[in-house]
């Protein structure tokens, strides 16, 4: 298994051969933290996966009673494609034209009406943090929007984020930004979307939902909504729309006047103020949440953002808010995974074991 171990790691090793000691302790610790972390990765997922059993069995049971939510959709692309100037400008025209007193955007993520259907679009991807999603079993997005520059076309982070929502499964639309310039090359766009991505335009006889826009200028910022609107009544996303809640944390920081917050998505039930939960190896009460127009709210629905306040510690990005009965049950969850967590912490300091106490044994 070292040889293996070894091996991987680039390092050539015959059985008998005799090591340095700093090669010893090298390919010790190589080992000893590989088997580490895999073990307390099993741990922390073994009591995901009971949560994560819950639920699929409450989704079972309540099939009926499922209703659909609104989209969540996430931007993303190669840097300075426009990623950001979408966002804002989608959430200045939009937002502002609903809502009375302008926009002060406090929060990683927004929701806007479009034809009267709500449209989340979170506003900070990061592709690892994509992929981590995925994994923890309830997953973030429910729409990419691949945006391309018509001036640049595909370029390695377009790929990228085109194969981590392929990983997914998440439904994909093209967006071809910055029309607008006069050396933009929808064209060309295009023929690199099928050769590198094997992407085919729905008007070149594919598949693939592709518009083209300008953040700038908003050309073709309708047609794109209009598409995430039709590519998400296609994809019948549903949640349990009441009851006790479960939420994916995308944000997550110690704020120096408000403590530990998060930004979360509602992906079922409904989020009340003063609930219990658990998130990751922490827990706590909601003590206050934020919508994404900095107001105060008592009730978040499914697919609604909303920053929560009263997080024991801070707790882990990418993990997954589940609301319990009590206080009670919320700490004996989270300390059953403090727990395992502190006793693998232990064993890998016992394991540990650095050369100089080799030589004294
Ligand atoms: P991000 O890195 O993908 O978030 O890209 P940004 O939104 O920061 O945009 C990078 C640059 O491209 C900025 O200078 C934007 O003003 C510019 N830009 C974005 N969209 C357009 C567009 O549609 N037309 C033009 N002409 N410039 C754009
Ligand atoms: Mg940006």
């Amino acid at each position: 298994d070292i040889i293996k171990k070894a091996f991987m790691e680039g390092k050539m090793l015959r059985p008998g051969q005799e090591l340095s000691p700093t090669e010893t302790e090298e390919i010790g610790l190589l080992y000893e933290t590989v088997i580490n972390f895999v073990e307390e990765e099993k741990k922390e997922e073994e009591l995901d996966n009971e949560l994560v059993d819950y639920w699929n069995k409450v989704y079972e049971e309540q099939k009926d009673s499922l209703k659909t939510r609104p989209p969540v959709v996430t931007v993303m692309g190669h840097v300075d494609h426009g990623k950001t100037t979408l966002l804002d400008n989608i959430r200045n025209t939009k937002v502002a034209e609903g809502e009375e007193g302008g926009i002060t955007q406090s929060i990683g993520a927004y929701q806007l009406e479009y034809n009267d259907k709500k449209i989340t679009f979170i506003d900070t991807p990061g592709h690892e943090a994509f992929t981590e999603m995925r994994a923890r079993g309830a997953q973030a997005t429910d729409i990419v929007v691949l945006i391309i520059a018509a001036d640049d076309g595909v370029m390695p982070q377009t790929i990228e984020a085109y194969n981590h929502a392929k990983d997914a499964k998440v439904p994909v639309i093209v967006a071809i930004n910055k029309i607008d310039k006069p050396n933009a090359n929808v064209e060309l766009t295009k023929q690199q979307m099928v050769a590198k991505l094997n992407l085919i335009p729905e008007d070149w006889g594919g598949d693939t939902i592709t518009v083209p826009i300008s953040a700038i200028s908003k050309e073709g910022i309708d047609e794109l909504l209009e598409m995430i609107s039709l590519v998400s009544e296609m994809e019948e996303i549903k949640c349990k729309p009441n009851g006790q809640a479960r939420a994916v944390i995308i944000e997550s920081k110690l704020d120096k006047f408000l403590g530990p917050v998060a930004t979360v998505i509602v992906k079922d039930g409904i989020l009340k103020t003063g609930d219990y939960f658990i998130a990751g190896s922490t827990y706590g009460k909601v003590r206050r949440m934020i919508d994404d127009q900095g107001r105060t709210i008592k009730k978040a629905l499914p697919s609604t953002p909303v920053q929560v306040l009263g997080f024991n510690e801070v707790a882990d990005t990418h993990s997954i808010l589940y609301v319990t009965n009590s206080l009670n049950q919320a700490r004996e969850i989270s300390g059953k995974k403090k727990e395992k967590e502190d006793l693998a912490n232990q064993n890998i300091n016992k394991k540990h074991v650095k050369l100089e106490d080799f030589m004294k044994m």
